[in-house]
């Protein structure tokens, strides 16, 4: 009998999360796309919000150069300001971490963008920065990290943790949440088409803000250059090959210019 209670209670747990699963579908404002988040917009900002402090401390703080950091916030305003991201109902920011050594990038759901002082050193034009900041706008307005979130949720059984640990803020709760969360993100794979999603973005929006969408495959360059073939960072975590995502790339530059051929914001 205490055998079968336990399996009952498993299977309760087991529906719980699916139920919490499959009843969390939305429709992303931007691309029309049905998907699975367990987090509503205005619930992505306040946890991303949230979860910056957090962010800054796991790669030495905030880089203390504030010419540095609203260089970085000012070209990543122009690329939301003037492309399609700025109909999204985020609200961006842009932040540069101190650590000299680490080469990555990152998004808090809800527009938080980080760049670490490692990549930014690497980076030679502003085109490239753009490139970075245009793909991590990407994984923000394509919900990536959020759907990866609910299946993490689904598969711990934790279903609406995240709107959980939010409802009281002041928590012990929602710090440890917090501080899990943030966790995930610096170590989250996100999935081949999500990558090249955001890849896709990254050079619709640098092509409406007027700059060079081929800075990205520069930028592509000097990641595997830094990676020396290891495929930890974010931006190369996933796996199209380089050859197939750079063409993908390139597909993108003409689909998009096309589109534009004055490479300036369209009437809307
Ligand atoms: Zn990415």
């Amino acid at each position: 009998m205490r055998t079968l209670g336990r399996l009952l209670i498993g299977l309760i747990m087991v529906l719980v999360a699916l139920w919490g699963y499959f009843t969390k579908t939305e429709v992303n404002p931007v691309t029309g796309e049905k998907q699975r988040v367990s987090l509503t917009a205005e619930e992505e900002v306040t946890l991303g919000v949230k979860s910056a402090p957090e962010m800054a401390s796991q790669f030495g703080g905030l880089h203390p150069d504030e010419q540095v950091q609203q260089t970085v916030k000012r070209i990543g305003q122009r690329l939301v300001q003037q492309s399609d991201a700025s109909r999204s109902p985020y609200t961006f920011n842009f932040h540069v971490l101190a650590d000299p050594n680490t080469v990555n990038a990152f998004a808090l759901p809800g527009g938080q963008i980080f760049i670490t002082m490692g990549l930014l050193k690497r980076l030679k034009t502003e085109d490239q920065l753009a490139g970075v900041l245009g793909h991590e706008i990407g994984h923000i307005i394509g919900r990536h990290s959020a759907e990866q979130m609910a299946k993490q949720e689904l598969m711990q059984g934790l279903a609406g943790a995240a709107t959980v640990a939010l409802a009281d803020p002041s928590s012990p709760a929602t710090s440890a949440y917090i501080a899990q969360y943030v966790a995930n993100i610096v170590g989250l794979k996100y999935g081949r088409e999500d990558e090249l999603e955001s890849d896709d973005f990254g050079v619709k929006y640098m092509i409406q803000t007027g700059y060079d969408p081929n800075a990205l495959l520069d930028v592509m360059r000097v990641l595997e250059k830094a990676a020396g073939g290891q495929r930890q960072m974010e931006f190369l975590s996933t796996h199209p090959s380089p050859a197939n995502r750079n063409q993908r790339i390139k597909e993108a530059i003409t689909k998009y210019t096309e589109a534009n051929p004055a490479g300036v914001n369209p009437p809307s």
